[in-house]
């Protein structure tokens, strides 16, 4: 009896929470009741600072609180034991929800207004915790919507993992996961809200590894050939390169493993480079032209080389039908307004950037409207775009001035300021979801002005070529 009245209870609670979702003002509303329980999840994973492809426990968090509300799961998706594929409904239209959780190494914070570690080996510094709560947050909304409206279709959130630097989408791209989706739909955590035509610098990763004798460096450097020396010859040889590539490329690099101690000649280094530019194409070339350095500081130095690709991305090919829908929701939206206590964070934060004061007002306002943006970094959502339309936004999950990976984005990531961002990105992601579920027509130009844009001879060629997922480039 107890048994029956409990089931009787969550039922009439189910049907009240249905029947209370039919509209968009309805969802909003329900996005809103639930806020303090996404916080919750958004802060464990902000707590677990998981790094690529070691996001054990904030993929199954997510995953559990997807099944929780209906969703199927397909875990361990494209060969990575933290992708997997949350799926509600059936038919098209088939809409996907990306959400990334991986956290960024050497960005241990604690959730204070100074720089303090919280004594982990990462950080949530690219607001990725609740990148992957905000797009959870969405895909339900959006479920809930479409059965109290009885919508035919598909919501599908994607847990994409590793985006920095492990190029987690590409393999979701390269296995096919993408092929049937309609549209996809992402957002960023950043300094301000925002849904502009985004843009992505094409990106190609690899490690470089020398490998000589070692000798004693002293008694016997003749019998020695340096593997570091192959590293020296190889970065010089790429910096004088710098003078005759576009200007506007990026070309970076660390040097990993230079050998142990000065008296013994390494007989093992390596140096891990990305190449960058808006045109794919560009960034082909200025890698094949590493590479070839690469070789030659080899034969220069009397040791053997080989490389390892990392990570290879698309630049960001922008749905502008979308984009104009994406911002029609964030300006109903609306941002947030700062407490007395958020306000003082946000001061200390500020003057740590070198600033008077915050500029609050930010939050509270939504970007002016642009088709244009000048590309800064990369991302995986590049390859998603040559797949299939995609939009996408940011919402101001930092204090305005903050740049990405930060220990200031960790900081204000893990307190309210973070989490009010999230829920303005929910509540846009969802209400754009709603929108492509009630207008066929909104699909299909949107599908017209992706396959103008990508050209007719259009062929995907992941980037990172055959590789299997870097699922240890981390370790
Ligand atoms: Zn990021």
């Amino acid at each position: 009896m107890q048994k029956s009245i409990t089931m009787l209870l969550v039922l009439c609670t189910c049907v009240l929470s249905l029947s209370a979702q039919k509209t968009k003002k309805d969802v909003l509303k329900s996005l809103d009741w639930k806020s303090e329980s996404y916080g919750e999840i958004s802060q464990e994973i902000w707590n677990l600072a998981e790094m690529g492809y070691q996001e054990e426990k904030s993929s199954a968090l997510l995953q559990q609180t997807l099944e929780d509300a209906g969703f199927t799961i397909k875990k361990g998706v494209a060969g990575i034991p933290t992708a997997f594929i949350a799926e509600f409904g059936s038919g098209s239209p088939i809409v996907a929800i990306m959400g990334e959780y991986d956290a960024l190494p050497g960005l241990s914070q604690e959730a204070i207004a100074e720089k303090q570690s919280a004594g982990g080996a990462a950080g949530h510094a690219c607001g990725h915790h609740l990148f992957g709560t905000a797009s959870t947050a969405a895909a339900i909304a959006t479920k809930d919507w479409m059965v109290a409206n009885n919508k035919q279709g598909t919501i599908r959130f994607y847990g994409t993992p590793a985006e920095e630097g492990g190029s987690g989408k590409v393999y979701m791209v390269r296995a096919g996961l993408f092929n049937d989706v309609d549209i996809a739909l992402h957002w960023h955590p950043g300094a301000q809200n925002a849904a502009n035509a985004g843009a992505a610098l094409a990106n190609k990763s690899a490690k470089f590894r020398f490998h000589g004798f070692s000798a004693h460096a002293a008694a016997a450097p003749e019998q020695g050939r340096s593997a570091l020396d192959g590293v020296e010859a190889m970065d010089m040889m790429v910096n004088m390169m710098r003078e005759h590539i576009p200007s506007d490329a990026r070309i970076h690099y660390v040097i990993t493993s230079g050998g142990k101690a000065p008296n013994v000649v390494p007989d093992f280094a390596e140096v891990y480079y990305y190449a960058r530019h808006a045109k794919r194409d560009v960034v082909i070339d200025i890698f094949d032209r590493i590479v070839k350095a690469a070789e030659g500081a080899a034969m220069g130095t009397g040791t053997t080389m080989d490389y390892e690709m990392i990570g290879g991305t698309h630049e960001l090919l922008p749905n502008l039908t979308l984009q104009k829908v994406m911002f029609d929701n964030l300006t109903e939206v609306g941002g947030f307004d700062y407490t007395q206590e958020e306000k003082e964070f946000a001061d200390k934060i500020a003057k740590s950037l070198g600033k008077e004061k915050a500029d609050i007002s930010i939050a509270k306002n939504i970007q002016p409207y642009k088709t244009e943006a000048k590309p800064g970094g990369s991302t995986d959502v590049g390859d998603v775009s040559f797949t299939v339309p995609t939009v996408g936004m940011s919402a101001a999950t930092w204090v305005p001035g903050t740049p990405a990976h930060s220990w200031q984005a960790v900081a204000a990531g893990g307190t309210s300021i973070g989490k009010k961002g999230m829920m303005v990105a929910a509540k846009a992601l969802t209400l754009t979801a709603i929108d492509i579920f009630s207008d066929k027509k909104l699909v299909e130009s949107a599908k017209t002005e992706f396959k103008e844009k990508r050209g007719a001879d259009f062929k995907y060629i992941p980037l990172l070529g055959d590789r299997e997922p870097a699922l240890d480039y981390r370790n």
